[in-house]
């Protein structure tokens, strides 16, 4: 997955490890949740610890094949939903006297690190102070007011901020997202992008086991095509017009385990045809999308009741 707001800042942070100003501690905080810093904390490990950086990581020399294989031996990534034990720190901070086993960079990441204990973070502050050569720590939060200010004073700070809404056009575009539907829910999560792309993905399967259980009693006459077509959503077109051909599909195969080219077989197969058919029509330009929806569904139901 992309995450084009973090770009500038990777951007930032490997022309100074170029000019040989990056810090050895780095926080990544923001007061929103869901940013992917996690991941900007990644990129940077790779472009730190890769051979060939160009700036970023090459991907092939040997220190990405070990880090994509998840056994580089110069990288350790602490990450916990619950908290973050002085044990997992003693850990790391053991790891961080050893020396380079690839003579090249060490590097640690502490994801979320407001969920060290007390003693944990104590634990780490003598490390992250004086860490030694070709060491590096990158540290992210989402809380930053509750870390210890030691802690703080001994990290660079670096601020992962929200992107605005049009500068997400791009983003949207290649998922496939509807703006106007995005940009519904994006204030609501205080600008992740993220967040907001989880709700519309369970709201769009909500509206598929909605559509689908209304597809079921459809075909078995409980309800008539008008009342199918109830819950069209124009946003999800494609989509709906998908999860209709691909029932239809799974229909069929039942029906063909047993019986292959029964009438009702027949009727499955033109029933899908004429999904397809809207699918091909809607490239018109003009032609209004629910009305074509509600003529297919009468369509289906003409087919299979015929
Ligand atoms: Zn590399």
């Amino acid at each position: 997955m992309s995450f084009p707001w973090l770009e500038p800042l990777f951007d930032k942070l490997l022309r100074q490890y170029q000019r040989g100003h990056l810090h050895h501690a780095i926080l990544l905080h923001s007061s929103v949740k869901q940013l992917a810093k996690g991941q900007l904390a990644v990129w940077l490990a790779h472009a730190l610890l890769c051979t060939r950086p160009q700036p970023a990581a090459c991907g092939e020399c040997k220190s990405c094949q070990l880090l994509n294989a998840d056994s580089h031996p110069d990288f350790l990534q602490i990450r916990s939903d619950t908290s973050i034990s002085v044990a997992q720190i003693r850990q790391l901070v053991a790891a961080a006297l050893q020396k380079s086993q690839q003579s090249g960079a060490q590097v640690f990441i502490v994801e979320r690190c407001e969920k060290m204990t007390e003693s944990a973070a104590n634990a780490l502050l003598k490390t992250l102070e004086e860490p030694g050569q070709q060491k590096y720590f990158i540290l992210t939060s989402d809380a930053p007011a509750r870390l210890l200010a030691t802690i703080k004073s001994r990290c660079q700070l670096y601020s992962v901020t929200p992107p605005s809404l049009e500068s997400l056009n791009d983003w949207l575009q290649d998922k496939g997202i509807d703006k106007t539907q995005f940009s519904s829910l994006y204030p609501e999560f205080a600008a992740s992008p993220l967040q907001a792309l989880t709700l519309l993905e369970q709201q769009a399967a909500d509206k598929k086991h909605q559509l689908l259980n209304d597809f079921k009693a459809f075909l078995s006459g409980r309800i008539g095509p008008l009342q199918l077509a109830t819950h069209f959503d124009e946003s999800l077109f494609d989509e709906q017009l998908d999860w209709l051909i691909t029932a239809l599909q799974l229909w069929l195969k039942k029906q063909a385990e047993n019986k292959p080219k029964t009438p009702l077989s027949l009727k499955i197969c033109a029933m899908q045809n004429s999904l397809i058919q809207v699918k091909m029509q809607v490239l018109n330009s003009g032609v209004n999308k629910k009305v074509l929806f509600q003529a297919a569904c009468v369509e289906m139901s003409n087919l299979l009741r015929g």
